[in-house]
């Protein structure tokens, strides 16, 4: 069997070989966490950032985009707390001199008894076959019993630690369960300490006159700052949205599994303003509907969960995660939060300024309540390579790799081919695809056998690939092979537009999500 993580492995070099991600300034050995997109990349990056933005602001008529600044007035992160809190805890391993995040460490340790969970109910599952009751077996299983307890009891202990910020008790637990350093494997390890996230430097040319500013954290506090902006000019009625797609950075301390945790990464995210008191609701309403937007693609239903938040951050009160089963276990894509009137009431007060929004129909004014979405780009994007991903055998022997991407997103929607190169096949070939090439991006190949130039389409995930030989020249049809099934038929080059469209267009899935 192949495992999980041999199959990340492929993907990572399949991406990097295919022209989807590379890594940063590779010619100087790489940049830890940083990453490049290349000619396949940018395209599908483009395409996820294009099913969002139409999304939000076509779907909705009450939700506007802007594009923000990276940089901003220092003082927006002393109002946000960023400054103050925005820290991760460290902890280091003496002997190995790899520094970890201790809450990571911690979570791990969790995942391990889950992990043995899991275990013994597929065994028990397999023993027992259909008459097998899993809720039963898990509150019955003696081992089962006592793994859960174990678990249960760290998280306690975690949670309580988190949220006291009691970075003694984190080491404590590190070391009361005895975790040890997966490279040096000693229990070395030192004290906890914060760390914070935030990249900064310096505005202006003088040593004396340069201010400390920072690289924004999250794009979100450019929407909040801009607020009065938006819905004076907008003339913007709440309940109303404010949807950005920008670049945000972040001194990750442990930056692992690929384009997953990136010390540069952009984020899309709606900052959607209601009446205090109707928050609820609305959260209920957006996570609804975000999940549906994710489910849409048909990646598969079962590859998606919630993950309501436990402890919630000092400005929220309500959150959860839409999860998504990456090759390395389910993981957070997305954040949806309800933020109260937390940002605006510290801009107003850190700026001075009277921010609030008056009510006609309530005769009344008020500081705004907010619930966020907030997906990064990047993780979105390993999602859909990951489960597009997939390495099949096919009769006589051969097999291939396909990228099954959603057609609205593959980067390249169709290949024109000429069978040979000669004969004026090359020159119908053009002709077909500068007919198709307003609409969609499309490619010419005319080297190799064809057989090689569909496995060169299979591999970045073109949708449909479309042969001119000499019956062309006689009739006007073409050979359409599609990628999914590999099946062919002869259609009209006068349908191939229509054809192509109705497959890849946005429509359809906005459609299914209305
Ligand atoms: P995590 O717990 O994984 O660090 P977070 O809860 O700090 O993430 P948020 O601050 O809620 O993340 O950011 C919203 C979204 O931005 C996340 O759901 C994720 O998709 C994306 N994101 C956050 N940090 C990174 C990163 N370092 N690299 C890539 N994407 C990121």
């Amino acid at each position: 069997m192949v495992s999980q993580e041999d199959v990340f492995k492929k993907l990572i070099a399949h991406s990097k070989e295919y022209g989807f991600v590379f890594p940063s300034s590779e010619i100087y050995d790489g940049l830890a966490a940083v990453y490049d997109y290349g000619q396949n990349g940018v395209e599908l990056k483009n395409n996820i950032k294009r099913y969002w933005w139409d999304s939000m602001t076509l779907l909705h008529e009450n939700v506007v985009g802007i594009d923000a600044a990276i940089f901003m007035h220092p003082t927006t992160w002393k109002a946000s707390g960023h400054v103050d809190a925005f820290n991760d805890p460290l902890i280091d391993n003496r002997d190995s001199k790899k520094r970890y995040r201790a809450d990571v460490l911690i979570e791990d340790l969790m995942s391990k008894y889950d992990e043995k969970i899991a275990r013994e109910v597929e065994k028990a599952a397999k023993r027992f076959g259909e008459t097998f009751d899993a809720a039963l077996f898990r509150t019955t299983s003696p081992r089962v019993v006592e793994y859960a307890a174990k678990r249960d009891a760290i998280h306690t202990r975690f949670s309580k630690a988190m949220h006291d910020n009691d970075l003694v008790e984190l080491r404590q637990i590190i070391l009361d369960y005895e975790v040890v350093c997966p490279v040096s494997g000693t229990k070395n390890w030192t004290d906890v300490r914060q760390f914070n996230l935030m990249f900064a430097t310096e505005i202006g040319s003088t040593a004396d006159g340069a201010t400390k500013i920072y690289l924004r954290p999250e794009t979100a506090q450019g929407i909040f700052v801009n607020f009065l902006n938006v819905q004076k000019t907008g003339r913007m009625k709440i309940p109303f949205g404010i949807a950005q797609i920008g670049k945000a950075f972040r001194n990750e301390i442990v930056a692992r599994q690929f384009i997953f945790r990136m010390r540069e990464f952009e984020q899309m995210e709606m900052q959607f303003f209601v009446r205090p008191g109707e928050e609820m609701r609305w959260f209920d309403h957006w996570k609804n509907f975000r999940m549906r937007w994710h489910k849409t693609l048909g990646l598969g239903d079962d590859k998606y969960r919630f993950h309501d938040h436990d402890k919630l951050a000092h400005y929220a009160n309500a959150a959860t995660d839409i999860e998504f089963e990456m090759p390395f276990g389910f993981r957070e894509v997305e954040g949806i939060h309800s933020r109260t009137d937390f940002d605006l009431q510290q801009h107003a007060t850190f700026s001075g300024k009277n921010i609030r929004y008056f009510d006609h129909e309530l005769n009344e004014s008020y500081v705004p309540y907010v619930i966020e979405t907030s997906i990064g780009v990047d993780r979105m994007f390993l999602s859909v390579l990951a489960a597009a991903y997939t390495e099949e055998s096919l009769e006589g022997g051969d097999s291939r790799v396909v990228l099954r991407f959603p057609e609205a997103l593959a980067p390249v929607k169709a290949c024109v081919m000429p069978l040979v190169k000669k004969d004026g096949l090359p020159e119908k070939a053009r002709e077909i695809m500068n007919s198709l090439k307003f609409g969609f991006k499309c490619v010419y190949d005319e080297k190799d056998s064809v057989g090689k130039r569909y496995r060169r389409q299979d591999a970045v995930g073109t949708p449909f690939c479309i042969t001119v030989d000499y019956q062309t020249m006689e009739d006007e049809s073409v050979t359409l092979r599609y990628r999914d099934s590999m099946q062919q038929e002869r259609i009209p080059i006068a349908q191939l537009f229509a054809v192509i469209d109705d497959a890849v267009n946005f429509k359809k899935l906005f459609k299914h999500l209305m």
